[in-house]
């Protein structure tokens, strides 16, 4: 007997229609010790179990309770009741493991203790839930779409090190890594820390992004994409921020900033796309809970959209492009900015942009996903590309609703004299990026590139408000269970 997933039996039953199957899964619920709601994770769909009870063992019976993990074997045949296209008449039924039903019971069932945090201290049972199961089948789509679109578009996939010798990337606060015992550091004579006799010789960090690695690989293979893990030890705990995240950066050779603005349109377009297509069930039982959440909020914090008009209105709408002049401006004439009601008042042009003043600019003003451009260059890092001006440089930021900049990126400075003259502006040091600094020696080319943070895409596609709820194992400060 062949064993199929609950989704092969709900979706692609009519050749197996009236045959005996067998199914593995976990209980979810068991009604009148008669009809088994059974689930295995491959949909969000249980598939019914009608159980005849005086046909099986008194004892296995009153063991299968919810979370009991069991294997059935039985016909599938159409079902009676509404709701459901098939179910399994039962003939076998075998208990798979224990469960510690009591257990479940008093703790961890207790409806008050269900809430998203408390999940998120059962590593094992968070995975269990509608709600989870539903998040981490999306996010595993999404991951899948991604290759798909680059791959689509002739780039090439690009690993570049966790481990990195470079800590001048001026993206955030860096981990340190180290094989010192930390009771017994090696100094110099000065009482420095002699990283010269660590294991890699010098001091080394945890990535905080692979894009200048990715532009040495783009200056020979033209197209490249990383998709790898990315830590910052940034002390931020906020909804959006995360010590340990994924980060998606297509790095593209003669690409100028318009270029790079359409290519990131054109891919935010195609993944969300791709779930709308593929992600149906999961989406419609996202969609139900997030109009729920609308209602317990205030009428003016509700979102205007239901989250799958939302996403299909990404799909739709052109992005707004505006320069940070131009954001600045409106911004600075808001009335939310005039009345005080931003907790960072914007002031004057150079102002660094806050998440409010993003999500301002998208939920209020443009309602619609806007691209900023241009910023001012003492606010962007230094390999951004220096504009006509003098005072600008040819940065990105693409701004969500409900996130703000979900997408970073820039056209890259590739002159090496203005590179240089930055660098030393920004106090960037020459000598450890020497191989960077290469890359604009020999035939040198226009180029840019993005990044984007994959969870913030996660927690706008799901509809979830906190980050740690779309990483399976989050890591934030002061906690890396698991
Ligand atoms: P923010 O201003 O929101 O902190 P950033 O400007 O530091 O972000 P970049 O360095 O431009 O971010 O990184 C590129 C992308 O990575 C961002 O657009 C965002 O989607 C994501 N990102 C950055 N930091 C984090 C983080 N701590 N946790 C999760 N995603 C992040
Ligand atoms: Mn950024």
């Amino acid at each position: 007997m062949e064993r199929k997933t609950i989704k092969d039996l709900l979706t692609d039953y009519k050749t197996i229609l009236h045959h005996d199957i067998t199914v593995m899964g976990w209980v979810r619920a068991f009604r009148s010790k008669r009809f088994i709601a059974l689930n295995d994770g491959s949909t969000i769909d249980n598939i019914q179990v009608v159980v005849d009870f005086e046909n099986f063992d008194e004892n296995l019976i009153k063991n299968i309770n919810t979370a009991s993990s069991i294997k059935v074997s039985g016909e599938l045949v159409e079902s009676q009741g509404a709701g459901q296209s098939v179910e399994i008449i039962a003939k076998k039924i075998e208990l798979l493991g224990d469960n510690f039903f009591e257990e479940l019971q008093s703790t961890i069932l207790q409806p008050k203790k269900h809430s998203l945090e408390k999940l998120r201290e059962q590593a094992h049972l968070r995975f269990r839930t509608n709600l989870f199961g539903a998040v981490f089948r999306v996010r595993s789509a999404i991951s899948f779409a991604i290759h798909q679109f680059f791959n689509q578009n002739q780039f090439f996939y690009l690993n570049t090190p966790l481990i990195t010798g470079a800590d001048a990337e001026g993206a955030g606060e860096m981990f340190g890594v180290t094989a010192f015992d930390l009771d017994q550091i090696p100094k110099d004579e000065n009482g420095d820390i002699d990283y010269t006799q660590d294991f890699f010789g010098k001091k080394t960090n945890l990535t905080v992004s692979g894009q200048l690695e990715a532009e040495t690989a783009a200056m020979g293979l033209g197209r490249v994409y990383t998709f790898g893990p990315t830590f910052r030890a940034e002390n931020s705990n906020t909804t959006r921020h995360l010590a340990e995240f994924w980060m998606v950066e297509p790095e593209v050779a003669f690409n100028n900033l318009e270029d790079n603005i359409d290519l990131a349109e054109n891919f935010l377009k195609y993944v969300i796309q791709y779930v709308l297509e593929h992600c149906k069930t999961d989406l419609q039982f996202l969609d139900k809970r997030f109009a729920e959440e609308q209602k317990q909020k205030p009428e003016k914090d509700r979102a205007k959209e239901g989250l799958i008009e939302k996403l299909e209105n990404i799909v739709k709408k052109r992005f707004k492009r505006v320069s940070y002049t131009e954001a600045i401006e409106i911004l600075m004439n808001s009335k939310e900015n005039k009345k005080g009601k931003f907790q960072f008042p914007v002031e004057s042009w150079g102002a660094d942009l806050q998440s409010e003043h993003e999500r301002y600019l998208v939920e209020k003003h443009f309602g619609c996903p806007v691209v900023l451009f241009d910023y001012p260059k003492e606010i962007k890092a230094f390999y951004m590309r220096l504009n006509d001006d003098g005072k600008t440089v040819a940065a990105m930021d693409v701004l969500f609703s409900g996130i703000g900049e979900i997408i970073g990126g820039s056209q890259r400075e590739e002159r090496i004299d203005v590179l240089r003259q930055k660098m030393k502006e920004m106090n960037v040091d020459e000598e450890e990026l020497w191989w960077y600094i290469d890359t604009r020696k020999f035939g040198s080319v226009p180029h840019a590139g993005f990044g984007l943070g994959l969870e913030r895409l996660v927690l706008f596609v799901t509809g979830m408000s906190n980050i740690r709820d779309v990483i399976p194992f989050p890591r934030t400060p002061k906690n890396a269970e698991f």
